[in-house]
């Protein structure tokens, strides 16, 4: 089935589903990444064979064999996106076919097959389609989408896998900021980096963030929300969080932030906000910013303010950047206009609340 691009899943429905009233109380108070839907969707491969064997089926632990490839050399990769209800009762994704791209991105640089772009849409419409009933009706929740693929083969050795299981599993989700938007706090890491140039920066990819859990231990322990790594090479440079690309807002109104030379991950919701600023006439430069000029830029007013932008909290503002020499806040720390702007726009368009004009809503 190599190169063909419409597979027909088999549904296996689920023959014990959560009962509705279990469902409606689990949806009162998803919380994040805690309760999973009835279903999940698998796909097989093998090298020779290509994708074979879609389905959707019961939601149930894989069987796996301690020699499982990704168990030892780690070969996984994933991506994140929200399904959420629309106004007149629909329901849309935001851009799956940027998670389709990015995700043969992550494949490719990981020695992976890459998955047609429509298996990839077909996979997250049937679990959509079966497991509707968990979408939180909650206007800012959503049912968090979770496609991923791993190295399946039962072998040690280090090379490419030639057989990998992909799987779509989804999770309902309650709004990210229940208490309203609120600024994180973010600590500089002295010791740990998150990606070097030629390493797997750009790639969504498993192993980069179980490489990134002590800096971010490290960060609670100094009463910080997140980590900002710094470049790798000269450790002067932001790179990105450990989870969120960063923009500054400069006292002009230009945009700045990183540019993807394959150290950070090229962000759906980054990329959505460039091309929203630019056609709103504003400036963005894709460009270096080193925490010096974070800093100075902070004291002199030249830095008006600070966000974080990715799939889970939209746009987070950033208060306060806290390192091992000391801290300096954005402004007043509180949540800038320019970031409140661009983040209500962007919400508004998600849900289906203004108008698309870059037909990004499914
Ligand atoms: N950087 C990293 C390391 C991430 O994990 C994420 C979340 N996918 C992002 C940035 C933001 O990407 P997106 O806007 O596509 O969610």
């Amino acid at each position: 089935m190599n190169g063909d691009d419409n597979l027909n899943f088999e549904i296996r429905p689920n023959s014990a589903p959560v009962s509705d009233a279990d469902r409606v109380a689990l949806l009162a108070n998803p919380g994040f990444g805690r309760i999973f839907t009835d279903h999940m969707v698998t796909v097989r491969y093998a090298d020779g064979k290509g994708w074979y064997e879609p389905r959707v089926e019961a939601r149930a632990p894989i069987p796996m064999d301690p020699a499982s490839a990704v168990l030892h050399y780690a070969q996984e990769i994933f991506e994140g996106l929200k399904a959420y209800t629309l106004p007149d009762g629909g329901v849309a994704m935001f851009r799956p076919d940027a998670n389709a791209k990015r995700f043969n991105l992550s494949a490719q640089r990981m020695a992976m097959p890459a998955l047609p772009v429509e298996t990839f849409l077909q996979s997250l419409h049937e679990i959509i389609r079966i497991d509707r009933g968990w979408i939180p009706q909650d206007p800012e929740g959503s049912l968090y989408l979770r496609p991923f693929a791993y190295a399946s083969e039962v072998f040690l050795g280090v090379r490419p896998a030639t057989e990998y299981l992909y799987l779509v599993i989804a999770s309902p989700v309650g709004p990210y900021f229940s208490g309203g938007v609120k600024p994180v706090t973010i600590w500089v890491s002295p010791d740990f980096t998150r990606a070097a140039p030629g390493g797997t920066g750009a790639a969504k990819c498993g192993g980069n963030y179980a490489a990134g859990l002590s800096a971010q231990a490290e960060a609670a322990e100094h009463g910080c929300d997140q980590v900002v790594y710094l470049d790798a090479v000269q450790r002067k440079y932001i790179d990105e969080l450990g989870g969120m690309n960063v923009f500054l807002v400069l006292d002009d109104g230009t945009l700045v932030t990183p540019p993807l030379t394959g150290t950070i991950l090229p962000g759906i919701t980054r990329d959505s906000v460039i091309k929203l600023a630019e056609r709103a006439g504003r400036r963005v430069e894709e460009r270096p910013i080193s925490l010096d000029e974070w800093r100075e830029g902070a004291a002199s007013g030249r830095v008006r303010e600070a966000f974080a932008c990715g799939t889970a909290a939209v746009i987070t503002p950033i208060g306060t950047i806290r390192g091992e020499d000391g801290e300096f806040t954005v402004a007043d720390g509180g949540p800038g206009e320019v970031t409140m702007g661009i983040r209500k726009q962007l919400v508004e368009i998600q849900r289906g609340l203004a108008e698309d004009p870059f037909g990004w809503v499914h």
